[in-house]
């Protein structure tokens, strides 16, 4: 008799070890079972089949029933391989494997009732609805059973089934999501430098290949092709992008070319919809997973090409334990298919570039456009200047000139403000302060539309104020620029155009921003005003113009990545215009004209940014010359949050006495934002020359965990607030 090793669905670290069942028939390795554990019985995973036990086969429970076969063995390995590079319990990762919905049993497969032709039975000259229902599946072959009784009635229709004239199956039917973004696939040659690039890949050794390329210089072209490739071969496919940049022109290219053989995993679909893109993409119904940061645990064997599109995206890193980089868990999946995983960017972040320069991974490069078309030209104006004349507007005399040329030309504008967090929030003038989220520590934002305040952290609104909470004083003002205030403004200067508006307010919901690019797309307003969201992979032929309001914003941030996050925004919002024919041109409005950041963007010069960006990572010991690791310590009482600080950092203090050499920086501190969601803030901040601490820092922190105060570790972390 055989024993299943199972790990059961309960995430904590005290149940995180194999418990021995009794194999029952149909238990395989990676089914998913239910068990009988104490006095319930719950869901669990089989990680192994074995023979015999050590236990006392008398105690040995069996397996209580086989719910599915969820995980393929390569899921199961990967898991293995995660919990103990993140130390995280089992159970835990496991679940990143699964869509939520299934584990929780709220969704369920759907199915539709077909009814054809049964055994010949004699059918009534009197009754002709049944004669008429009879001839028509006659023609039409097996039909909905619904639709028929709709056309024929119930009575005819079930009589038809009793008596064997008609007999009835069922067949999985499948909710699919953006239905009728199928597009027309026009096959189309390559360019020779994307030929080239495909060659170099196929005749490369190495596992990483970065496809380093302009904005608009194929990349998109290039994945598809590779992807293509290891269809033909027999095998599947991941393709990763950032969440947003599933756009309606990405989705129906996908759909166009690959049909049914491509399957969309991401946040926005409903329950059922991700059920059924994950069941196809299990079943092999469907051969590549296309989605966002999540979708790299895809249920697809056999994979012959990885790919991550916009690597350098802060989206892929995760912000819930485990704290998993995409990349490394992709790299991990290329190494046990044997495939090759593409990193893709017009922006590749300074680790991965570092890599690829020194040979670690293959740089492959698309240095022009498509056709040659000319990248948009950046000019930048002096927002002192424009103080200085008066202007006390949003928009510089420059950016107000070109739009208006956009316009009459009949073309479109993107209009990016770098992050509405610093949107309008409110100041008392007598006191100056700010008001701020009683929960969170942030400063709120003020909403024109609804007139109220919001808290970006945790979604709280607030009434309009009508004095200072911290001195009463009436004398409140407004700071800053918000996207409702600039589509303000643009209303005025430009009655007669139209504006849309695309801010994480006006994207909820589900296909939100999807419908809002879509109107874009088919030129249904002139000016697109919005965030980060605008900026990435877009491709909108008509756009001749983006205007950049606040270059500076992301250049004050005190996180060592502020210019390479500055780099990479200005170079990807400005890559959204002058696409197809017309020349495109992009106004940078800085207070900071001389920054050497914003002069290396405004002339497309990446490899000029590396070099001064890693001299100046290797001068300041920051990654990828170190490794920066905080372990945040987080809990609603601040007497027990801090009661788990003073441990993990007593802890922590003890391996840094030991191994001083090893770290740049060890302390303990708030965190910048000292709450968020009524829970207290902690950390202990390490900057350490290698990751050979890292297991122990692991061990050390999450071990202090209590049931009130959560601790975990975060490795370079993409947000430091
Ligand atoms: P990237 O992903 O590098 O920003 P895209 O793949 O979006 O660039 O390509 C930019 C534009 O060039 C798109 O409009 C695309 O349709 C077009 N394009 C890409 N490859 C070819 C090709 N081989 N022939 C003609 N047009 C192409
Ligand atoms: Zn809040």
């Amino acid at each position: 008799m055989k024993t299943a090793e199972v790990i059961v669905d309960i995430g904590h670290s005290e149940v995180d070890k194999i418990f021995e069942y009794s194999a029952i028939d149909g238990v395989k390795e990676g089914c998913r079972v239910r068990v009988p554990f104490g006095r319930k019985v719950i869901d669990g995973y089989v990680m192994r089949l074995k023979e015999g036990s050590e236990i006392d086969p008398a105690r040995l429970k069996p397996v209580a029933e086989v719910v599915d076969e969820a995980l393929t063995p390569e899921c199961l390995r990967l898991a293995e391989h995660l919990a103990a590079r993140y130390h995280c319990p089992k159970a835990i990762v496991l679940r990143l494997f699964l869509p939520a919905e299934m584990r929780r049993g709220a969704v369920h497969a759907r199915y539709t009732r077909l009814v054809e032709i049964g055994a010949p039975a004699e059918i009534p000259a009197r009754a002709k609805a049944q004669a008429a229902a009879y001839a028509w599946v006659q023609e039409k072959g097996a039909c909905d059973y619904t639709r028929l009784c709709e056309r024929f009635g119930r009575g005819a229709v079930n009589a038809l089934l009793e008596k064997g004239a008609l007999s009835e199956r069922k067949e999985r039917a499948f909710r699919r999501p953006y239905e009728g973004a199928e597009g027309n696939f026009v096959p189309r040659p390559l360019t020779p430098s994307q030929q080239e690039v495909i060659e170099k890949i196929g005749a490369s050794e190495k596992t990483v290949q970065l496809l380093h390329g302009v904005t608009g210089s194929g990349k998109t072209e290039v994945y598809l092709n590779l992807i293509a490739a290891a269809l033909a071969a027999g095998r599947s496919a991941i393709f990763l992008v950032p969440e947003i940049s599933l756009t309606p022109q990405m989705l129906s290219q996908l759909r166009a070319r690959f049909g049914r053989q491509a399957a969309i995993l991401h946040s926005g679909l409903s329950a059922g919809e991700k059920f059924d893109e994950w069941q196809r993409l299990r079943m092999g119904e469907a051969k590549i997973a296309i989605g966002a940061r999540s979708a790299v645990f895809a249920p697809v064997e056999n994979v012959g090409v990885i790919v991550i599109d916009e690597e350098h995206d802060g989206s892929y890193s995760s912000e819930q334990n485990p704290r998993y980089n995409t990349a490394e868990v992709a790299l991990m999946r290329a190494q046990y298919n044997g495939c090759k995983l593409i990193l893709g960017s017009a922006t590749p972040s300074v680790e991965t570039y570092r890599k690829a320069v020194e040979g670690e991974y293959e740089l492959l490069e698309l240095p022009e456009r498509i056709n040659r078309r000319p990248m948009p030209e950046i000019e930048m104006a002096d927002m002192r200047r424009e103080v200085r004349r008066g202007n006390d507007s949003a928009f510089s005399s420059a950016l107000r000139e070109e739009l208006e040329k956009c316009l009459q030309s009949g073309n479109q504008a993107i209009i990016f403000l770098n992050r509405r967090g610093f949107a309008q929030s409110v100041v008392c003038r007598e006191c100056g302060a700010v008001v701020k989220c009683a929960q969170c520590d942030v400063p709120l934002t003020y909403h024109s539309e609804e007139g109220c305040l919001k808290c970006h952290y945790c979604g709280t609104s607030y009434r309009m104020l009508t004095a200072c909470p911290e001195c009463g004083g009436v004398h409140l003002s407004y700071r800053g620029t918000g996207t409702q205030k600039v589509v303000g403004e643009l209303k005025k200067l430009f009655p007669a155009a139209r504006i849309l508006r695309m801010d994480v307010d006006t994207t909820g919901g589900k296909e939100g921003h999807f419908r809002i690019l879509k109107k874009f797309a088919a030129h249904e307003a002139d000016i697109l005003v919005g965030t980060q969201m605008v900026a990435k992979g877009h491709d909108f032929p008509s756009v001749t113009l983006v205007g950049i309001l606040d270059a500076d914003m992301s250049l004050h941030f005190s996180d060592y990545r502020s210019g390479e996050r500055t780099f990479q925004l200005v170079t990807q919002v400005a890559g959204r215009c002058g696409r197809a024919e017309e020349k495109g041109i992009v106004i940078l409005q800085t207070y900071d004209p001389e920054n050497y950041i914003l002069r290396f963007a405004a002339h497309y010069d990446y490899k000029g940014f590396f070099r001064h960006e890693i001299e100046l990572r290797k001068a300041t010991a920051f990654p990828p010359f170190a490794r920066i690791v905080r372990v945040m310590v987080v809990g609603e009482e601040e007497k027990k949050a801090l009661e788990v600080l003073k441990e993990v950092y007593f802890s922590l203090k003890e391996l840094f006495d030991a191994n001083r050499g090893e770290f740049l920086f060890f302390n303990k501190m708030k965190s910048p934002v000292k709450m968020i969601q009524n829970k207290f803030r902690y950390q202990v901040l390490m900057r350490l020359k290698s990751d050979a601490l890292l297991p122990q820092i692991y061990d050390r922190s999450l071990g202090k965990k209590t049931r009130d105060v959560n601790v975990y570790v975060e490795e370079d972390p993409a947000n430091l607030s």
